[in-house]
């Protein structure tokens, strides 16, 4: 596909900001054309039980809901493509997009749902076991099966932190939790169940200093921040659960971004962003609340925003 793409509505990124933009899109026939990045259906994906969305008395796996909301957001017609956009130039009309593979797309609007991706500690012990596939992880959900039966660390202390220690210890014989600083950032009830539960040990004031281990890992090397003191714990996963860092590395010469890349709304309350024509929803622009209700609710206002737009340009 080398020659030019003309589109009406792009929707970059299929979580639940993404589908839900979709779906709106789709019904106000924009006919819009989705990429799924490189995440299809973003960091729910990676979530076990969702228990807080509206509509699932019973709650309902992380997976499941993005099936579902790709095939609600497919019934309308979206486009759905597997790939991702790489690079774009918002400095004009039409907006221009192009995918990994160096596909034009010229869009009418271009809504981002691009979310947010998982940091991590940054040591180079930990890069090698990233890169070697096998031994350190950000997501519980996903590799914890691979621990069963063993020893775990997970670094972090906010409520994701919580959540995955929570999950590892019914599946580990003993999980340490590595806290930088002398308490939890994690909310009352989260920090409690940790505490409560009996083969979770949380070493408070503890820094990582090196994933141990050859082929796999073996353990960790961490510090004391107050006594200097190192040890070693002995581990076959390190998980790390420190927070996120928002996709949009690729918008930043033509979209403002907030100290932190998080993309900030031009006009609070709208989905609109600095460039006319291109609007955002979900984590993206959300650091606060991060929920997929609030980036469902986002993704609609998105497409309401865009669907707007266009009539008053008159397409
Ligand atoms: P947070 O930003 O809330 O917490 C990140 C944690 O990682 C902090 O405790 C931080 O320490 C620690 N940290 C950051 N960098 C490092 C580092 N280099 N070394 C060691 N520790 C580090 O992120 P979360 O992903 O936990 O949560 C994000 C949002 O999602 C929050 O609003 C949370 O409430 C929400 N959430 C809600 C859930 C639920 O209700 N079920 C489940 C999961 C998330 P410090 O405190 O010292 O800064």
């Amino acid at each position: 596909m080398s020659d030019v793409e003309k589109i009406n509505c792009l929707i970059i990124g299929s979580g639940p900001a993404g589908y839900t933009a979709a779906i709106y899109a789709a019904r106000a026939d924009m006919k819009p054309v989705m990429y799924q990045g490189m995440q299809p259906g973003g960091q729910l994906t990676t979530t076990n039980e969702v228990e807080n969305f509206p509509g699932y008395p019973d709650g309902v796996t992380g997976p499941e809901m993005m099936i579902q909301l790709e095939a609600q957001a497919k019934r309308f017609e979206t486009d759905i493509r597997f790939g991702f956009i790489d690079k774009v130039d918002f400095s004009g009309e039409p907006l221009k997009c192009w995918t990994e593979n160096g596909h034009e797309i010229h869009a009418n609007t271009v809504i981002i749902s691009t979310g947010a991706s998982a940091k991590y500690l940054g040591l180079p012990s930990e890069q090698k076991f990233l890169e070697s596939g096998g031994g350190v992880s950000a997501c519980a959900v996903c590799d914890g099966f691979f621990y069963r039966g063993q020893e775990t660390v997970i670094v972090g202390a906010g409520d994701s932190a919580c959540e995955e220690a929570h999950y590892l210890s019914k599946l580990c014989t003993k999980v340490t939790m590595l806290v930088r600083r002398d308490e939890f950032r994690a909310s009352k009830i989260m920090a409690d169940r940790v505490k409560n539960t009996p083969n979770i040990e949380i070493l408070f004031n503890t820094e990582t200093v090196e994933v141990l281990g050859d082929d796999g890992v073996t353990g960790a090397r961490v510090k004391n921040s107050q006594t200097g003191e190192e040890k070693v714990i002995p581990c076959t996963g390190f998980f790390v659960a420190i927070g996120h860092k928002p996709n949009t590395d690729i918008f930043k010469d033509y979209i403002n971004l907030d100290e932190t890349g998080y993309i900030k709304y031009e006009q609070p309350g709208t989905s609109k962003t600095n460039v006319p024509g291109v609007f955002v929803a979900g984590d993206a622009a959300d650091k606060t609340y991060r929920q997929a209700i609030t980036a469902a609710g986002t993704g609609c206002m998105a497409a309401l925003d865009a669907e707007r737009y266009l009539a008053a340009k008159g397409h």
